[in-house]
């Protein structure tokens, strides 16, 4: 179920939730020649606060340029509408997801002459709460340099992670687990993976993995709290065997990794690394930890 918002914002204009419609002919519709962001609100003490809401910004303007997508907005325009339409939505705890595509054109791969559209959306997530997951391993593998632009969110590429995702949802596990073409562990179909081993947090140095803005974040947590954190290439073996295993994501937030293709991690519980960078990670998107607050972005 959608939880339907006011407005939406399209090519400059705030139009009504049931008005946001596109043209069955919209390039993107038939090639997935969109890009996109989400970026995650939170109630946060001095109102609504966006978490790195530049970092995304700045990632949706790469993503663009990856497809020759001509944005005809500023970074700072985008910035300020998403402000004024979260305001506008009374956005709390929600998710704020910019979206640019080739729009209304002729039949035909090449998008010559066609326009992008550039379009801002904001939902609630009152009820939204990252859960414990049990992943399975999927016969997919992750994109290579070599057959996409890496670091971008292209509409296209996430087919790949849709069908990782059904084919872990068929087999009864919550999430997929991808492998790079070289068999290294990558990445979840929209999340980055750490795992923890003696107290060494580590996480997939794998080109083909999205180097998530969360991911970044756990990464100068950790090192703040004196744990050591680095990339490294991971194998199979490696996360199974794991003192602790998470994701990490915009959506996802951080969610304890507690089985692996059937097999439990430890205790089959969350560990204490990852309760404890998950505790840290609520105080600083709810504006607790003022150390972090160039982090957030208030609506206001
Ligand atoms: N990998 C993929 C493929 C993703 O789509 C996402 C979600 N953006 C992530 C990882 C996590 O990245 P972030 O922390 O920036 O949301």
């Amino acid at each position: 179920m959608v939880a339907e918002t006011k407005f939406v914002w399209m090519e400059g204009k705030f139009v009504k939730w049931h008005d946001a419609n596109v043209h069955i002919l919209t390039h993107a519709l038939h090639y997935g020649s969109s890009v996109f962001e989400g970026v995650h609100s939170y109630k946060a003490d001095a109102g609504t606060a966006l978490f790195r809401l530049n970092e995304h910004i700045d990632r949706f303007f790469h993503s663009a340029n990856a497809l020759s997508m001509k944005i005809k907005f500023t970074k700072n325009e985008l910035v300020n509408a998403i402000k004024e339409l979260a305001k506008k939505n009374r956005l709390e705890d929600g998710y704020v997801r910019p979206l640019a595509y080739y729009g209304y054109g002729p039949v035909g791969i090449f998008p010559r002459d066609i326009k992008t559209n550039v379009a801002l959306i904001t939902v609630p997530w009152e009820d939204y709460y990252s859960k414990d997951l049990r992943i399975m391993t999927s016969k997919y593998i992750r994109h290579s340099a070599k057959s996409t632009v890496l670091g971008a969110k292209i509409g296209g590429n996430y087919a790949n992670s849709i069908l990782a995702m059904h084919e872990a949802r068929k087999k009864g596990y919550d999430e997929a687990l991808m492998l790079d073409e070289e068999g290294c562990v990558s990445e979840g179909p929209a999340e980055n993976i750490f795992i923890v081993k003696k107290g060494v947090l580590r996480t997939p140095d794998s080109k083909s993995a999205l180097h998530g803005i969360t991911r970044n974040s756990i990464l100068k947590i950790s090192r703040d709290f004196g744990i050591k954190a680095y990339e490294a290439k991971i194998s199979l073996s490696n996360v199974k065997n794991a003192d602790e295993v998470f994701f990490s994501g915009t959506a996802t937030e951080i969610a304890p990794v507690i089985e692996v293709d059937g097999k439990r991690i430890r205790d089959g519980k969350p560990g204490k690394i990852t309760s404890r960078l998950k505790a840290k990670f609520y105080e600083i998107v709810r504006g607790k930890d003022k150390k972090y607050k160039s982090w957030l972005t208030y609506i206001c």
